[in-house]
């Protein structure tokens, strides 16, 4: 099988062939449909995080495909399932995160494409409880992204607390971005978008952002302050700088959500404003098996909109670049079949 492989974080990826996987267990093994490409993966790649993957490794947690063998001890999926492999490869199951619905905080957990091979392949292994599946009538390019940007844009909305009448303001149209816009309309918010490109700020009103700040030549907190401020702020571009500038955009009691994560991303915390202001700062870790389940069934219903466009796998270090020079409209999604 053909496979996209980092083999060091200073080179480019590697296209090789390598055997097909046996699954084993509770494994499944899937051969692969789409897979959409998360910045997270070029972060992966260039080992920018405090932990890294280990080299040799197959990112990719955006992989849609059809289940084609099952290990001993899968009994929820069939041959022929169509499945999702998501960020949460797999969890312990027991601990007190996983019983009280935050499985995504596990300490056992496994991720795919970091610490376990994803879904840049033409085939993958993922574990039968944890692989979640895609209902019938959702097009697998629009799956693969809704996999990681939309689940997880969907968990930062739902911990902003944004509700009918508040309004939101989203730092970054990308991959993330353009969903989490979406989700923040769906919750019945005022959005503000914000972004550094003329085509990203216009995907943004495309998508009925009702207001647009153009972070290059308008200053984040003043323009949104003027419009009353912001009740949650949702952190989803790459640049340590855009932090402060989203905090400044909340109201008195309001919430910013870390979600980006910037090569050692830090960001000193104004604690004499935070006090006086009663304004929280939370972090979000992608989201749940139910949480992509509830994304899923919005897409089913119409109520989200993929923008994405379409890559071979072979051309995966120029579609990093592109991801890398802000060209990309929404996500790139590797057709593998
Ligand atoms: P992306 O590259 O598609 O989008 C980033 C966007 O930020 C782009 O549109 C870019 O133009 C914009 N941007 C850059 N500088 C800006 C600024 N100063 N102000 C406003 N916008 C600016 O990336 P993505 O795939 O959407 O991922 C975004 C980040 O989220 C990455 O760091 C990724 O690793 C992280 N991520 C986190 C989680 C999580 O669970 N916390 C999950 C997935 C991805
Ligand atoms: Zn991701
Ligand atoms: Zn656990």
């Amino acid at each position: 099988m053909k496979a996209a492989v980092v083999r060091s974080f200073a080179e480019p990826l590697v296209i090789e062939e390598r055997p097909v996987p046996t699954p084993a267990g509770h494994q499944v093994l899937v051969r692969m449909e789409t897979s959409g490409l998360c910045h997270t993966d070029i972060h992966a790649a260039q080992g920018d995080w405090p932990v890294k993957p280990s080299p040799p490794f197959v990112p990719g947690h955006e992989g849609i495909g059809t289940v084609q063998a099952a290990g001993d001890r899968v009994s929820r999926l069939r041959v022929g399932d169509r499945v999702a492999i998501p960020w949460l490869g797999e969890a312990c199951g027991h601990c007190d995160h996983c019983v009280s619905g935050w499985e995504t905080l596990c300490l056992q957990q496994q991720n795919s494409g970091y610490s376990v091979d994803g879904s840049h392949a033409e085939y993958a292994l993922a574990h039968g409880s944890y692989a979640v599946p895609v209902p019938d009538g959702i097009d697998p390019l629009d799956a693969a992204p809704l996999t990681c940007a939309g689940v997880t844009t969907y968990k930062a909305v739902k911990l902003s607390g944004v509700r009918p009448g508040t309004r939101a303001l989203v730092s970054g149209i990308g991959g993330l971005g353009h969903l989490a816009l979406q989700y923040a309309r769906i919750f019945g918010a005022e959005t503000i978008a914000v972004d550094v490109t003329d085509e990203k700020l216009a995907l943004a009103r495309e998508l009925g952002a009702d207001h647009v700040i153009d972070a290059r030549v308008q200053n984040v907190a003043e323009e949104a302050q003027r419009l009353g401020g912001a009740d949650a702020a949702i952190s989803l571009a790459v640049s340590n700088e855009s932090f402060g500038a989203a905090y400044g955009a909340l109201r008195r009691g309001g919430t910013l959500v870390l979600v980006a994560l910037p090569a050692e991303g830090t960001w000193e915390l104004p604690v004499f404003d935070m006090v006086l202001n009663g304004t929280k700062v939370v972090g979000s870790i992608v989201g749940t098996r139910e949480d992509l389940a509830e994304v899923f069934r919005l897409h089913l219903l119409g109520r989200t909109r993929v923008v994405r466009e379409v890559r071979r796998l072979d051309d995966i270090n120029s579609s990093i670049d592109e991801v890398l020079n802000g060209k990309v409209a929404g996500r790139l999604v590797f057709d593998l079949r």
